[in-house]
């Protein structure tokens, strides 16, 4: 069904090109975030590493249990990502000096998302709720937006044939519209308030707060507030965040600004893929056009040497036959010219005669 939907958006190219359009301006404007929009708040100075958050989001997400429970922390021994049965995944990062610091894991749920930009069906949507959603009936898997994914968050369940689809934390936006829960799996399941839910405009004076009233225990950095555009996910650090896995390097830009020439070829792709399937067809048919004038060429090139080869004959055995011709009139003359002396010679002996 995906790929029929597919080829059926190919085939349609004012559909392909308003996409392109969509994308292309979604690449060069910034957007400063709908107002009220909610996002999370992640605290590594109060993680304690107890992975209820993972269980929360397991639960709500009716995702199947894992191979090693959740109360083995020796789990925390290796550095994980997310996968397709765990939307969030909390690492351990031991530091210099000895000490742990845990860090959570999941969709940063970007205000201005580059897998959606990527994405030229967009299934990717940023919804004013905060959450980045994907619709998977849309997708086609093509997974350009795992690729354009600053922190290589979505997955793919490559295992799965018939319905594959990309997998990644919908900040429980569904569950909540629904009115299934009030916050996130993960945000109830917290013992030590290292996550708070709220309005992310909310989420970023408790930060500045924080950091103010404990400047020795805090980086003065929110991480998230404009790392890559801006993200509904927040994060406060007393280490470096590289420290704890987290890149530095991504600057303030948002992605879709930073691609938008890349991504607006990317969209330009199914745009032009009808007209370069006419540009195949019209190639094909100039292709079934230039053999058909080889062919008559070469008839007529093989008449033509026909004819001649029939000319150079025909000059040729009439020049035989003139020949031919000329020599039987001097042999026939020749003759005659024989038979008349013959003949003068017996008139005259029958003259002698008489
Ligand atoms: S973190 Fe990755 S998957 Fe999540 S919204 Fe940002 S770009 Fe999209
Ligand atoms: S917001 Fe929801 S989907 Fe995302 S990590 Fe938390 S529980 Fe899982
Ligand atoms: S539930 Fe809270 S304290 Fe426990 S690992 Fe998750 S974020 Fe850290």
């Amino acid at each position: 069904m995906k790929r029929r939907n597919f080829l059926g958006l190919m085939g349609a190219a004012g559909i392909s090109a308003t996409l392109a359009t969509e994308a292309q301006a979604g690449g060069n404007i910034h957007f400063e975030g709908y107002p009220g929009s909610k996002g999370v708040l992640f605290d590594a100075t109060r993680c304690i590493g107890c992975r209820k958050c993972e269980v929360g989001c397991n639960e709500v997400n009716n995702l199947p249990k894992p191979a090693k429970p959740f109360d083995d922390l020796t789990v925390l021994d290796t550095e994980r990502r997310t996968q397709n049965e765990a939307y969030t995944v909390v690492n351990k990062y031991v530091q210099e000096d000895g000490t742990t610091v845990f860090r959570k894991i999941q969709c940063m749920h970007c205000l201005e998302p580059s897998c959606a930009s990527a994405c030229f069906v967009s299934a990717f949507a940023k919804q004013p709720s905060g959450a980045v959603t994907y619709d998977e009936s849309v997708c086609v898997g093509c997974r350009y937006c795992m690729v354009a994914c600053p922190f290589e968050i979505p997955t793919y369940t490559y295992n799965d044939p018939i319905t594959p689809k990309v997998v990644k934390c919908d900040l429980c936006d569904a569950n909540i519209k629904a009115g299934r829960i009030a916050v996130p799996g993960c945000v109830s399941k917290c013992p030590k308030e290292a996550l708070i839910f709220g309005e992310r405009d909310e989420l970023l004076k408790i930060a500045r707060n924080r950091i103010e009233a404990a400047p020795d225990k805090y980086l003065d950095h929110i991480y998230g507030e404009r790392e890559m555009g801006g993200t509904s996910w927040l994060y406060l650090s007393g280490v470096p965040f590289k420290q704890i896995g987290m890149r530095e390097d991504l600057g303030v830009q948002s992605g879709p600004e930073l691609t938008s020439g890349a991504l607006s070829v990317v969209a330009m792709v199914p745009a032009l893929w009808p007209l370069l399937l006419a540009g195949v067809y019209g190639m094909t048919k100039r292709t079934d056009k230039i053999n058909k004038k080889e062919k008559a060429d070469a008839v007529a090139e093989a008449i033509a040497t026909t004819q001649d080869k029939a000319k150079a004959d025909l000059k040729t055995a009439m020049e035989r036959a003139q020949a031919d011709k000329e020599a039987t009139v001097k042999r026939e003359v020749a003759k005659a010219l024989e038979e008349a002396a013959k003949a003068a010679e017996e008139g005259e002996k029958e003259e002698e005669g008489a």
